[in-house]
């Protein structure tokens, strides 16, 4: 797309911060292949109706000359410098390689394109939301999915139709995951449902007809909120932050940990403990995110584990009793139909929809950590799980990280446990 004077305010906003870059490269630069640059930011400008963007990738400085970029089935149309100078570049085989000059301070690469509509969960769905987990993103910006690689973001949309209404963040200024930046848009009616102690405004979304719905599942929203501020830490996601409902074909398909605005499927927003957990995912998950796919109880069995532990500090210890009977049903189920390693060795050597997703890392992942406070205690599981995210969010972690602080802070050694849960195919 061509920038308006108000994109080029928006643009020049995020090139601004790069000043200081050699912008005017007399030769250019050829593309090149390297996976291994650092995106630090992701500006995004889009148009809903033409389906055109404009992206603002700026990559961290580097002797390399080469920047490789998963751009999917996008059509990559001009990539220029933030001056405006064009890039080399190449696409090939769902690949953007650029060539730009080596830089001591972080460089801005400007990257006009259009996107498709998707229909497989892997990009824009023809609701207008998007959905990009795990590894979809290049379909709709050009990223690295590797979740290690975080990036904080900027996001605007335009052309969206009269009375219709965009939820997205305008910026995360947290370092997150790829998969995490989503918007939705429909014909939304927003309720404020409260505020944390510490100030953020929490909310709900609904479509059409949604409203009880949503009200029920977003019943004890705030308190929950609460509960994880003031147990794990300071949010950081922003001011606001939602529940929004999605039209993913209308089935109780859960959530997607879309922060600030988290996505739920319109057929799950009945569900108080889909808000909750994906509510969670703003401290495990998004927050603390993985370093590796094989990572991914870090994820969800943590949040998992919180989801019982805000059911029982809000709702009463019935409520998570209820819940774990209901996640021991989702283990012997996952029993019957999955092979039941919920946490591989290895990093990125797994397929994370092929090889892992199921509910095993889920529910292995939550009655690992209902077994360590059984052995450390309640409190001390508390403070270890607080510590380990004041000390590493907005950054990537192992699991065994997280094992290692908690041996620090309180001389047990969780490792044999999370071995006898987690790595082998059966139930401890
Ligand atoms: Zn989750």
């Amino acid at each position: 797309m061509k920038p308006t004077h108000r994109t080029l305010s928006f643009l020049l906003a995020v090139a601004s911060l790069a000043a200081g870059a050699d912008t005017c490269p007399s030769t250019l630069v050829p593309a090149s292949e390297d996976w291994s640059r650092d995106i630090l930011h992701t500006a995004l400008l889009v148009d809903v109706a033409a389906q055109t963007a404009t992206a603002v990738i700026r990559v961290a400085p580097s002797g390399s000359t080469g920047l490789s970029l998963e751009v999917g089935d996008l059509a990559i149309l001009e990539v220029t410098d933030a001056g405006g100078a064009p890039l080399d570049f190449l696409v090939h085989e769902k690949q953007l390689d650029v060539g730009i000059p080596v830089s001591d301070v972080p460089a801005d690469i400007v990257v006009d394109y259009r996107y498709t509509t998707h229909t497989d969960f892997d990009g824009e769905l023809p609701s207008g939301a998007t959905f990009t987990w795990p590894y979809f993103c290049g379909n709709l910006f050009p990223c690295h999915s590797d979740p290690s690689d975080g990036t904080t973001f900027q996001l605007q949309l335009t052309g969206v139709p009269d009375g219709e209404t965009a939820v997205y963040p305008e910026t995360i200024d947290l370092e997150t995951a790829s998969y995490v930046l989503a918007w939705a848009r429909g014909r939304y009616t927003y309720r404020k449902l409260g505020s944390s102690r510490d100030g953020i405004e929490i909310g709900v979304y609904w479509l059409p007809g949604g409203e009880n719905q949503a009200l029920q599942g977003a019943e004890y929203l705030v308190d929950q909120f609460n509960w994880y501020e003031q147990t794990l830490g300071r949010y950081l996601f922003g001011p606001r932050a939602a529940s929004v409902s999605v039209d993913w074909g209308g089935g109780d398909y859960g959530g997607m940990e879309h922060h600030p605005y988290w996505h739920i499927s319109s057929g799950s927003m009945y569900d108080v403990e889909t808000h909750a957990h994906e509510a969670a995912h703003g401290w495990y998950g998004d927050g603390v995110r993985i370093a590796c796919w094989e990572d991914f109880v870090l994820s969800e069995g943590t949040v998992s584990y919180l989801t019982a532990r805000v059911f029982g500090a809000v709702q009463g210890p019935q409520a998570e009793a209820a819940l774990w009977d209901e996640y021991h049903n989702l283990l012997l189920i996952s029993q019957a139909t999955e092979d039941m390693i919920a946490w591989p060795e290895g990093c990125n050597q797994i397929d994370m929809l092929e090889d892992l997703f199921g509910f095993t890392p889920y529910m292995k992942g939550a009655f690992f950590f209902k077994d360590l406070e059984g052995v450390i205690g309640r409190d001390a599981l508390d403070s270890c799980l607080a510590g380990f995210y004041q000390e590493r969010v907005g950054t990537a972690a192992r699991f065994q990280e997280l094992l290692d602080y908690i041996y620090l802070e309180t001389g047990y050694d969780p490792t044999p446990l999370a071995e006898a849960w987690l790595r082998s195919s059966t139930i401890p």
